[in-house]
């Protein structure tokens, strides 16, 4: 990705850092911060990113065991299930049905593993959080190896226990 030139660059305001692994920055423009723990931390710090966790209806929306900026995945075990939509989108039945919409189609996995559950969690503790595809290749710890192990172990698993009707 050439971005060099005449283009205004986005620098991470915590470690000045111009790419970030997540989608979108974190942050409004001016003040933008990459997917780094300690750079989100700063920003929230610094009062230009809104936790998730404060944010009105994210938390609720789940079921309570949804991954959020705060948290880093230090070690992954296991995807024990996965999901296609973003939690509360099949909330309510409208008319004939409750169809989930185009934009909450985003692939969930359930992942087993050690987690910093906040910011001041230096320690961490093993549990089952749901995380977007997304937040799980941004997890600076775990490498494309271990994700790519879990994923095919969690298809053996689930390939293993469908069992046809004979
Ligand atoms: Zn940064």
């Amino acid at each position: 990705m050439e971005e060099e030139e005449e283009q205004e660059e986005i620098k991470c305001l915590g470690c000045g850092s111009t790419s970030t692994r997540t989608k979108s920055w974190h942050g409004r423009a001016p003040n933008h911060y990459c997917h780094k723990r300690g750079c989100i931390r700063a920003g929230v710090e610094a009062g230009h990113i809104t936790p998730r966790s404060n944010q009105q209806g994210s938390r609720s929306a789940g079921d309570g065991r949804e991954f959020t900026e705060e948290m880093e995945l230090l070690e992954l075990e296991m995807i024990a299930a996965t999901r296609f939509f973003k939690a509360g989108a099949l909330r309510g039945e409208v008319k004939n049905g409750n169809k989930v919409p185009a934009d909450a189609r985003v692939l969930y996995l359930l992942i087993y593993g050690k987690f910093l559950r906040d910011l001041d969690d230096e320690k961490g503790c093993w549990g089952h959080f749901w995380m977007t595809a997304e937040q799980l290749r941004a997890q600076e710890k775990i490498s494309d190896d271990a994700r790519k192990e879990a994923r095919d172990a969690y298809r053996d698993a689930e390939d293993a226990l469908w069992v046809e009707g004979e």
